[in-house]
C-alpha cells in the first residue's frame, strides 16, 4: 500500500466504492466519512450509491 494511501487512513479517510445508477459510472476513491452523505457522480451530477470498504479496520 502507498504511503500516501496510509497517511489518509490515518487522517479518518476510508476506502470506499461508488456507483451511479443513473449513468453507470463506478469506482473507488478515498473519502472521509462525513462527506459521504452528499456524494455525486462525477460526470451527470446524480446522487451515487456509496459502499465503505471495512478490510482497512485496525483492531
Ligand atoms: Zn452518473
Amino acid at each position: 500500500m502507498a504511503d500516501v494511501t496510509e497517511s489518509l487512513l490515518a487522517a479518518g479517510f476510508v476506502e470506499t466504492a461508488f456507483h451511479c445508477p443513473s449513468c453507470g459510472l463506478g469506482g473507488t476513491s478515498l473519502s472521509r466519512p462525513a462527506s459521504l452523505l452528499d456524494r455525486t457522480c462525477l460526470d451527470c451530477g446524480e446522487p451515487v450509491v456509496t459502499t465503505v470498504f471495512e478490510r482497512f479496520s485496525r483492531g
